[in-house]
């Protein structure tokens, strides 16, 4: 058995006054208890009185066959397999780095994130754990087609599902509009029409998935609610005059129970493709101005009842790189989320969303012992969560680290 003891704690949904001593055996948490509890006997415990210990982080948007570069996902195609193992061990490993304990991958390059799952490398580091869609659902020359999941037409989309569920995906991802890391797409065009995006949903459902559906356009997140998709990325209500988000929407969401992530948070300033470009010259703005306007945005979407959940998109580019996960939480704040509700959408609520909240993104007996011990307090200071003191995946620590 093995404790850790910390003077602030954050369980995953709320503070546990006076901190904890969670005590982990065989990767598993097996008691949470008061910060001033005494150790059982023979217990080793790693004392952090400065500290708050809280939930491994998890991130619900990341793509880990890309390796953190401007063009990364042009390249995708290039590495051979062996350099696709290195590529994913390496951003699974910047994950950790930041205290994130279990990703959501939401786009690879054909399966490539299930192979390395199945493979003898999975098992032979400390690793977050993976949540894998597989190659995302997209239309002929659609958003991320590099990644090979093109399709035409509802009997190709149907197969597309069929597929993915035989291979043992954890989830579906559909590219509902074009997208901003794709040249050629359009992020307020729809790439299906609602028939098409019911039948993805219908056939993910009877397999017993979830389906997730990327959705920048308004258009887009129009068609995804009414398919019923039980989860949005990006979710932007984007029009050529910007945004659209209507309290009758915010409600509709927030009713449904739909898991939005958003993927706030840059670490820079991205070089945007030239239909990004195009989209910043059409509404007059900078890429700044339409940052803050996101983050007030989504602030807006939380405080009116809908599902945030944290993912990043770690991986697509120079400014989201792997392990962007504490800045994006540190954004929702800005938005205007309180710091508790903010690190609820990292932890429980993600870990919910991925499918694993019966294990996952909680302080709990029974829970899989993943924790991230941080130096200071992000209740009163949400930076904080970006240093990191120690970090358990499954009990265990990733080698070399702090
Ligand atoms: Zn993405």
């Amino acid at each position: 058995m093995f404790g850790v003891r910390a003077g602030s704690a954050f369980d995953g949904e709320r503070v546990v006054p006076g901190g904890a001593l969670v005590l982990l055996d065989d990767g598993r948490i097996v008691g949470v208890e008061p910060g001033s509890a005494p150790a059982p006997d023979g217990c080793e415990v790693l004392e952090v009185p400065g500290g708050t210990v809280l939930p491994g982080l998890v991130d619900a948007h990341v793509h880990l066959c890309g390796d953190g570069t401007d063009g990364t996902l042009d390249r995708i195609g290039e590495p051979s397999q062996d350099g696709m193992t290195a590529v994913i061990g390496e951003s699974l490993r910047r994950h950790l780095a930041a205290g994130v304990t279990t990703v959501r991958d939401l786009g690879d390059r054909r399966f490539a994130v299930l192979d390395w799952r199945s493979s003898a490398e999975s098992g032979g580091g400390v690793y977050p754990t993976v949540v894998t869609a597989g190659p995302p659902i997209t239309s002929v020359g659609g958003h991320c087609a590099s990644m090979g999941g093109e399709v035409a037409g509802e009997d190709q989309l149907r197969g597309a599902v069929q597929e993915r569920a035989e291979r043992g995906v954890d989830v579906v991802k559909v590219m509902t509009s074009g997208g901003f890391a794709t040249t050629g797409t359009q992020a307020l065009l729809c790439q299906f029409v609602l028939e098409e995006l019911r039948g993805v949903v219908d056939e993910a459902h009877a397999a017993g998935l979830p389906v997730t559906a990327h959705a920048h356009g308004l258009p887009a997140v129009h068609m995804a609610m009414a398919a019923g998709v039980d989860g949005i990325e990006h979710c932007s209500f984007l029009t050529d005059k910007g945004p659209s988000q209507s309290e009758e929407d915010l409600a509709r969401l927030a009713e449904a129970g739909t898991a939005v992530c958003p993927t706030l948070g840059f670490a820079g300033i991205p070089v945007p493709k030239p239909n990004a470009a195009a989209l910043l010259s059409k509404l007059g703005m900078t890429f700044e101005q339409v940052a803050e306007l996101n983050k007030r945005r989504v602030g807006r979407m939380h405080a009116a009842g809908v599902r945030v959940i944290s993912g990043t998109d770690g991986g697509i580019a120079a400014a989201k790189p792997h392990g962007l996960l504490p800045l994006s939480v540190a954004f929702l704040v800005e938005g205007g989320v309180s710091t508790v509700a903010a690190l609820a959408t990292a932890t429980s609520l993600a870990a919910a969303a991925c499918g694993l909240g019966g294990r996952k993104g909680r302080l709990r007996a029974g829970y899989d012992a993943d924790l991230l011990v941080v130096d200071g307090d992000p209740i009163a200071d949400i930076g904080v969560l970006a240093r990191p003191a120690a970090v358990f995946a499954g009990g265990r620590r990733p080698a070399g680290a702090a």
